[in-house]
């Protein structure tokens, strides 16, 4: 690719955006071009409109660069953009991700559009397939650009570990999160509410995961523009523990098939995806490793695994109520957002989609 595509961030100041940011440095495809936040950052310099939580350097050249309101007049005239990546929150998502998605390609780490008709809910790895309904969303919608999502943070490691077990016919999934502090943003959960406890709910997440998993592993139909859900049932219950980055999920499955434990932790460590072979520059070489020990997966040690591209699955064995049961741990701010959002991004781009 001889010219980088110009990108685009709203929401740069945030967690999620930061991390944008940080591993956009160097990038091989993407340059970033212009960034976008509240109007409470609007006018400022990045370095002053908010406080770097990555432990690398803030890159001096995205220091000094003047952030934007996050409406497209703004950023059209901030510079030049070939792609936009979207980590605004939630409810402002919907409404400024359709502005931007009628004129650019959008990949957004935001809830609002994932579970629209006509707009993917995509992990390169999973549904690679579902990428090209954006063809007939621009369709659809007569729009130069088109907008596909990725799933919540605590869904996408999730999916991950069940693609490959669909071959051993999925039938039921009971899940149990751990969830770091950082997947509720910048400053997030309230340093008293959090230390020395265990918060046994997030807001929408348990919805989020039962929903999402259904139509990331459903089948996508051309013709009608739409994904048919997955057939198997999904319970999940969601914790906020103590922990900076990496949530752990512990993870109860029963599958039609009875395979036995070397076949699944098989089926996990050959698992690869378009990405792997597409060698895309984010691709991590194993989507899925596998842990033999018997304390791991662990946030401290696991999670940057394949620089935080990697799911990292521990602890697989014989449960006495469902077939089978692990714990899976993933990088949420990496491969749970803005990680994922590029590879999804490089992965469209690989199609010449975007
Ligand atoms: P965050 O740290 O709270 O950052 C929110 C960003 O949105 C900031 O850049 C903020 O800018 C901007 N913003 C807030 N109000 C705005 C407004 N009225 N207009 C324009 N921009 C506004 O949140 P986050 O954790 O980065 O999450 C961002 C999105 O990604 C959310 O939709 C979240 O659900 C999703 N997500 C998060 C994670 C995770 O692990 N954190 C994972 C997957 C998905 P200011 O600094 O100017 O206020």
């Amino acid at each position: 690719m001889s010219m980088k595509r110009k990108v685009a961030i709203l929401g740069a100041t945030g967690a999620v955006g930061q991390r944008f940011i940080q591993l956009l440095q160097g990038h091989p495809w993407f340059q970033i071009s212009v960034l976008a936040a509240s109007e409470r950052s609007a006018g400022k310099k990045y370095k002053d409109a908010c406080p770097w939580l990555m432990e690398t350097e803030l890159p001096e050249e995205i220091a000094e660069m003047s952030v934007v309101n996050a409406d497209v007049k703004s950023v059209e005239q901030a510079g030049e953009v070939d792609l936009v990546f979207s980590s605004l929150p939630g409810d402002l998502a919907g409404p400024a991700e359709t502005h931007f998605g009628a004129l650019y390609p959008v990949f957004s780490k935001a809830s609002a559009h994932r579970m629209d008709k006509d707009v993917p809910l995509f992990i390169p790895e999973v549904n690679p397939d579902h990428a090209e309904m954006v063809k007939i969303q621009q369709k659809l919608r007569g729009w130069k650009g088109f907008i596909t999502t990725d799933p919540n943070c605590s869904t996408i490691q999730l999916a991950i570990t069940l693609k490959p077990l669909m071959q051993f016919g999925l039938k039921q999934v009971m899940v149990s999160t751990m969830q770091a502090l950082s997947g509720a943003g910048y400053p997030g959960v309230s340093s008293l509410d959090i230390i020395d406890n265990v918060v046994p709910f997030i807001s929408g997440e348990e919805e989020k995961m039962e929903a999402e998993a259904l139509k990331i592993l459903g089948k996508y139909n051309s013709a009608g523009c739409n994904v048919q859900n997955a057939i198997f049932q999904l319970s999940a219950s969601c914790n906020r523990v103590n922990v900076k980055d990496g949530h752990l999920e512990s993870v109860f499955i029963k599958l039609e098939q009875d395979p036995i434990i070397d076949e699944i932790e098989e089926a996990f460590a050959n698992f690869q995806g378009e990405p792997q072979r597409l060698k895309l520059p984010s691709a991590p070489v194993n989507p899925i490793v596998v842990r033999h020990e018997k304390n791991r997966p662990q946030p401290r040690f696991d999670r940057d695994a394949g620089c935080g591209m990697s799911v990292v699955v521990g602890r697989i064995r014989k449960d006495p109520i469902m077939t089978f049961k692990y714990m899976c741990l993933g990088h949420n701010t990496i491969r749970g957002a803005a990680g994922g959002g590029i590879l999804s991004a490089e992965f469209y781009v690989s199609k010449g989609l975007a």
